[in-house]
């Protein structure tokens, strides 16, 4: 019998996976060259599937890296020259924030406690930072920042450039890219594909801030995949490096999928789900939601602190096939983690909650 996968990431495969991937190798796909005509469509698909599904303006670009934290290191070297901003409440805002540490900038931080969340009131941001990072979803603590705050706080400084880490949440989140300058996922979380390929969108601004930066003589932008190359690369489809030409093909038909249900209707079904669980959760003796405040609660990452011993919950799952995640670093003895992600259902949700109440 399969497993059902509530990981974070990687998470249950979306269903219509395995029959994209049948396609693309009875195209081909891993083997076309990323000069060809063909591969300049493929990228033009996925292009225009994941601009329907975000709501995507011309303005910004879409761009394929590694991973989603390979985007950390490039937003930082591309569009900081001196100064970073950093909302920082979990192990992936921190790992953003060392990532500009590591690279010389000067830092600025604002933390929460584990479990805490940030709404717009309770930020300033430093007056020299030249870009504010944050996660949309942190998805060590099960915590979300509402995008109506982070469109609040845009507002509130204009000028500087806005960077969201919409790892762990893309589609979900309705940010508004009038305003939003750039952000990032990778595919092995809520588009439900195995781990290998990561989205940056970056705005005009963005390639302005770079292009600026790259005249200095005492500053470097880096050498791979800096935002120039990869700009003047995407105008016609292209990419610097060799790329992950099957998972691009990929990523543009399952976002043709959501896009066929509806992000509206796949926002929905999400909340929804994310609904019944903590209401579980709120009703339950022997579990808690670890996030108190409702409008931090995470709609696609839920945290559930445990009465036994987490392993043994999650060892009781396993045996009936439901593959929960474990608690983050020091809370993987009294926490799991509960993916609710558009590859499972909400019958599979309601599942594994009778397994829970066990
Ligand atoms: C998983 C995750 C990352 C890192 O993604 P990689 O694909 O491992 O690079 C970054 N931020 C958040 C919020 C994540 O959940």
């Amino acid at each position: 019998m399969q497993n059902t996968y509530f990981t974070p990431g990687p998470a249950e495969l979306y269903p219509t996976f395995q029959q994209h991937l049948q396609v693309a190798m009875d195209e081909q796909i891993g083997s076309i060259s990323h000069r060809s005509q063909r591969f300049r469509d493929i990228y033009k698909f996925t292009d225009e599937q994941l601009r329907i599904l975000l709501s995507i303006p011309a303005t910004h670009g879409i761009f394929f890296m590694g991973s989603a934290s390979e985007v950390w290191e490039r937003m930082l070297l591309n569009c900081v020259e001196h100064e970073s901003f950093h909302l920082v409440n979990g192990s992936f805002s921190q790992k953003f924030y060392d990532y500009a540490v590591a690279l010389h900038k000067h830092t600025h931080v604002l933390e929460k406690p584990f479990g805490e969340g940030f709404d717009a009131a309770d930020i300033q941001v430093p007056e020299y930072a030249e870009v504010v990072c944050l996660a949309q979803n942190e998805t060590s603590s099960g915590v979300q920042m509402k995008t109506s705050e982070i469109h609040k706080l845009k507002r509130k400084y204009p000028k500087k450039l806005f960077c969201v880490d919409m790892v762990s949440s893309a589609p979900y989140p309705d940010l508004d890219f009038g305003i939003i300058d750039s952000a990032f996922f990778s595919v092995q979380k809520a588009f439900g594909m195995p781990a290998g390929l990561g989205v940056w969108i970056a705005s005009e601004a963005c390639l302005a801030k770079a292009e600026q930066l790259q005249k200095s003589d005492t500053l470097t932008i880096g050498a791979h995949h800096t935002l120039p190359t990869l700009w003047k690369q995407y105008k016609t489809f292209e990419t610097p490096a060799t790329p992950n030409a099957l998972f691009i093909y990929l990523l543009g038909k399952i976002a043709e999928d959501f896009n066929r249900i509806g992000i509206e209707t796949i926002r929905k079904q999400t909340e929804e789900k994310a609904r019944t669980i903590y209401k579980f959760l709120d009703s339950s003796d022997t579990y808690q939601s670890f996030v108190k405040q409702e409008r931090h609660r995470s709609q696609t990452v839920v945290v559930a602190t445990t009465q036994k011993p987490a392993a043994e919950v999650i060892a009781a799952a396993k045996m009936k096939h439901m593959i929960v995640g474990s608690g983050y670093g020091k809370f993987k003895e009294s926490q799991i983690r509960i993916a609710n992600f558009p590859a499972t259902s909400a019958e599979q949700i309601s599942a594994l909650i009778e397994q829970l109440k066990q």
